[in-house]
């Protein structure tokens, strides 16, 4: 038997070839269980083995991050960057320093961003990067050290139209200044081979806000879908990062009460909904997640919920925006008890499968991080734009691209998705739009 005849087969043959990754076996397994029969009923796709393909990046390059720190200690790190697919345009993703990082996580940020990028309409490829670092407690020089010995070998393997790292989880606008500046000065070239940049220099408005305000346009869209709007709608986000504090920004701005934030050691709860000013006055803050959101929680209030997650609190919209595997399927039943009608990924695959099985059998309209979180990626493409053109583009215009992106998604979603009536299933439309894209070019690419 061929090992993509069935799908158990593939499962099988994919399990074995990505052994103890156990994150990339679930997206690889995520998107294969939607798109399996559009697979095998091509042709021309299957005789290309274009799934087959997919489940294997480029390439992935593994480097040493040596650095050294303010007491004069060394320390050796270990960098990636996986290079996933570049069908679409030059490989496009994130960069995230945590001690958590692996390749197998690596492996499935690439494999998401892949067909995430393919979503956004514009020719960006998929890949991701990252170090084991765990930047917490580090002083500004020492995450600068680091910024620069991770770009030391870095530079060699990227640039504006080979390869376009960003930010991710630990690298905001400060350690994309770093990283660019030793790339500029290791390639003694001024280019756009990094997003997420300083305004200053070859920045984009609206970078920093796109990808939490992308999430509540995409939002806005799944309840326009149902007649329904985000006004006073009551918000659990989870998270306290970029992604989380502009979503849940956007969020009141339009109306809608945001009841929760959290890090990994706790859940900051106001029933009354977070002041905006608070939320603003958090997006300027540096210090370590928990203890912005215990002087937010004393500030306002709320109550610190220690050890918890926001899963357990009452509300309509849940919008996961910390990290991969946050919510499982215990959590989305006490979500569903407590009256949850719409959940929408801010993170990358931020719910297990179990949980979106239960989103799915309670007819819980649920977005994947795909197409809901695309909003970031999508306005590094048009900074991208912008650098390639010499240009700086008005907030304004930004702006409205990042809603007219988000809203193509949620169309390509739809279209795509012809399920039951009244009940889009947004996880199947997304993988069968995005896959389409970009099997269609990998197979007119031809085999190799
Ligand atoms: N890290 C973001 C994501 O997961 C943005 C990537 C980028 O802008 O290249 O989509």
């Amino acid at each position: 038997m061929e090992k993509d005849e069935n799908l158990e087969e593939f499962r099988r043959w994919l399990k074995e070839r990505n052994p103890g990754e156990e994150e990339f076996l679930q997206a690889v397994d995520d998107l294969a269980t939607d798109v399996f029969s559009l697979y095998t009923q091509n042709q021309d796709w299957y005789d290309a083995c274009v799934l087959l393909h997919l489940c294997e990046a480029d390439r992935i390059i593994s480097f040493r991050v040596c650095w050294e720190d303010d007491n004069g200690a060394v320390h050796v790190n270990r960098g990636w960057r996986v290079q996933y697919c570049g069908a679409i345009g030059p490989y496009k993703g994130g960069i995230r320093f945590h001690p958590t990082v692996n390749e197998s996580i690596l492996k499935f940020l690439a494999f998401e961003q892949t067909f995430k990028n393919a979503l956004t309409g514009l020719p960006i490829g998929g890949g991701k990067g990252g170090a084991d670092f765990d930047p917490r407690g580090r002083s500004d020089r020492e995450i600068m050290r680091f910024c620069q010995a991770f770009m030391d070998e870095l530079y060699r393997h990227i640039g504006e139209n080979t390869d376009v790292p960003a930010g991710d989880i630990n690298v905001g606008r400060r350690e994309i200044g770093y990283l660019f500046g030793q790339y500029r000065r290791l390639a003694n070239t001024f280019s756009g081979a990094l997003t997420g940049k300083d305004i200053e220099f070859g920045g984009s408005h609206v970078r920093m806000e796109a990808t939490g305000y992308g999430l509540v346009y995409f939002l806005r869209c799944m309840l326009a879908q149902r007649n329904q709007e985000l006004g006073g709608q009551v918000v659990a986000v989870s998270g306290a990062g970029n992604v989380a504090l502009h979503a849940a920004q956007k969020a009141v701005q339009l109306g809608a009460k945001v009841v929760s934030l959290s890090s990994s050691r706790g859940a900051l709860y106001y029933r009354d909904g977070i002041p905006r000013e608070l939320i603003e006055k958090a997006l300027d803050h540096r210090a370590g997640s928990t203890e912005l959101l215990t002087g937010m929680a004393d500030a306002c209030g709320g109550e610190w919920h220690k050890g918890s997650t926001p899963w357990s609190f009452p509300c309509d919209i849940a919008l996961p925006c910390a990290t991969q595997n946050e919510l499982d399927g215990n959590d989305a039943r006490a979500l569903i008890e407590n009256g949850v009608k719409m959940v929408a990924e801010g993170a990358n695959m931020p719910c297990t499968a179990g949980a979106i099985e239960a989103f799915q059998k309670a007819r819980i309209p649920h977005a994947p991080g795909k197409a809901s979180n695309a909003g970031g990626v999508a306005l590094s493409g048009l900074e991208m734009a912008q650098n390639a053109s010499f240009t700086r583009w008005e907030q304004e215009r930004l702006n409205e691209q990042l809603v007219e992106i988000m809203q193509d998604i949620h169309r390509q979603c739809i279209a795509e998705e012809q399920g039951e009536k009244d009940y889009i299933n947004y996880h199947r439309g997304a993988n069968l739009a995005a896959f389409r894209r970009v099997a269609s070019a990998v197979y007119a690419q031809g085999v190799g």
